[in-house]
């Protein structure tokens, strides 16, 4: 016999999730958090992001109103005001889950949990050993800081940002990915002198070029300062802040340095390895399409399974984990065409496949792209562009992928999500009536194809006998 049905290591949303739908099964429930119920998207990720992106967009609503008749006084900002609110709403949201875990009967311990053997677990706090019939890790991610530059202990990242006491007057960041761009795109708003510094020559890597292309033009507009290719060698303490050295040669002054590139698997210090859970090299835990690890009582949901390190994804795997081990609802998570956004300002919202990735698989691609001035700055005077793209299958006329930059294309990317997964064709779209006057009719009115790009056909027995470099991705 076991103390609990299920051990959940990690109250983040994957972790919260499986908790509670394996209890409403009728499950013995306990879940250990070493840190703040809420998990990385409440406590510091997701939503106080968001939170600091809407505050960050008055800025844009202030300069706008003067064009539709308003006149503005000089509008101030205070940081400590917003983060004093934004701490205010993620108690509230982690009083939410704690209270959710309760009223589904699950126990709730507040301390590290490790792995003792493949069915129990010590909670450290107590020196108490908890046996499990299963045992869930969702642990999520911690950052992973590079270059390992000297000075690099003087860095924050993304957990540390917000709760700052001050508004850095001059902040550099480190890194092009979804964290880097939305500080930069949010700092700069609130009056901070922001530069990015990244690896790679533009921002967004996996992300469609012509929409990474507009919005690093739009986040220069707003007065980002980019050092492509271009990494800190040194960081050092200096009577005005830190001085950072780049790999180019240059130096930067700045009040803090906050270095976002990339973050991984939390799986240190667990006692997977002694038990012979398999990891990746990034230290992932390897686990099948039910989220089952290479020990059969150990299961892993979320970012510390590095699948797709996206909220709703891990609160999806959790979900159909409790469904399949105590549900008995056998049930995956489709990994494919999940729809995603950049909350910069302008959004990138974006679901499937981008130009590149569907010229690389596909023998005939069709883009369907259009830029335009939305009909608010037609007033506001702001210089904004609008960029959407379809990319489909020529052969088909089945949607590959929608790509939007602008406002509400997070919102879009959403509802686009829904007809990517249902396979809609090109013509779906068009067949759809528009709804006037929105920026996102310009998604069900685009007729004219951009462009189309084909590829050489080759049977299977001719595509063999070319050299590698010859054959088709
Ligand atoms: P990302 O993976 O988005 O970006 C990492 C960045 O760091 C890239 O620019 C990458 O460069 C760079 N990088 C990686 N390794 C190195 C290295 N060794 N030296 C120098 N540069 C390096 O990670 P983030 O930290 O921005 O975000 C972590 C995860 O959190 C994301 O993957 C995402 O899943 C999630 N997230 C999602 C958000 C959302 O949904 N809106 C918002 C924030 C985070 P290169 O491009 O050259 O590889």
């Amino acid at each position: 016999m076991f103390d609990v049905d299920l051990f959940v290591i990690g109250a983040g949303s994957g972790g919260v999730r499986a908790a509670r739908i394996a209890a409403g099964y009728g499950a013995k429930v306990m879940v250990a958090e070493e840190f703040r119920v809420g998990g990385t998207c409440v406590i510091r990720g997701c939503v106080p992001k968001k939170l600091l992106v809407y505050a960050s967009r008055f800025a844009d609503e202030f300069a706008d109103a003067e064009g539709y008749g308003w006149s503005m006084p000089q509008a101030r900002f205070d940081w400590s005001k917003l983060v004093a609110a934004k701490e205010k709403e993620i108690s509230r949201l982690s009083a939410i889950y704690r209270s959710h875990l309760e009223a589904a009967g699950v126990t709730l311990v507040e301390s590290r949990a490790v792995l003792e053997d493949a069915h129990s677990v010590r909670i450290l706090s107590e020196g108490r050993i908890v046996t499990a019939r299963v045992i869930l890790i969702a642990t999520g991610a911690t950052p992973f800081l590079a270059p390992d530059v000297p000075g690099l202990e003087h860095a924050i990242t993304s957990n540390e940002i917000f709760d700052l006491l001050e508004l850095p007057r001059r902040i550099l960041i480190v890194g092009g990915g979804y964290i880097a761009v939305e500080f930069a795109s949010l700092l700069a708003r609130l009056g901070s002198q922001v530069t990015l510094a990244m690896r790679s020559e533009n921002i967004l890597r996996e992300f469609d070029e012509d929409l990474r292309i507009s919005l690093r033009d739009a986040l220069a507009q707003a007065g980002v300062a980019f050092k492509f290719t271009n990494l800190p060698t040194k960081i050092e303490k200096s009577p005005q802040g830190l001085n950072v050295a780049l790999t180019n040669g240059d130096s930067i002054a700045a009040d803090e340095v906050m270095v976002a590139t990339g973050r991984h698997p939390n799986t240190r210090g667990l006692g997977l390895e002694d038990l012979g859970v398999a990891l990746d090299a990034l230290g992932a835990i390897k686990v099948d399409q039910y989220s089952r690890s290479s020990v059969p009582s150990i299961y892993a949901v979320g970012d510390v399974t590095n699948r797709l390190a996206l909220t709703p994804v891990a609160v999806g795997e959790g979900h159909a984990f409790a469904d399949t081990v105590f549900g008995d609802k056998k049930r995956a998570i489709d990994h494919k065409n999940v729809a995603t956004a950049v909350f910069s300002t302008p959004e990138l919202g974006t679901v499937g496949l981008t130009e590149a990735a569907a010229r690389a698989q596909y023998s005939c691609v069709d883009i369907f792209a259009t830029r335009f001035r939305p009909l608010k700055a037609a007033l506001s005077g702001r210089k904004e562009a609008v960029l959407m793209k379809i990319v489909v299958d020529g052969e088909t006329d089945r949607v590959l992928g929608v790509h939007v930059l602008g406002e509400g294309a997070a919102e879009m990317a959403q509802l686009l999500g829904i007809a990517v997964k249902l396979g809609a064709k090109k013509a779906d779209f068009d067949a759809t009536v528009a709804v006037h006057p929105t920026s996102a009719e310009e998604l069900v009115t685009l007729r004219s194809r951009t462009a189309r790009y084909e590829q050489m056909k080759l049977d299977p027995g001719e595509a063999a006998a070319l050299p590698d470099e010859e054959r088709m991705p």
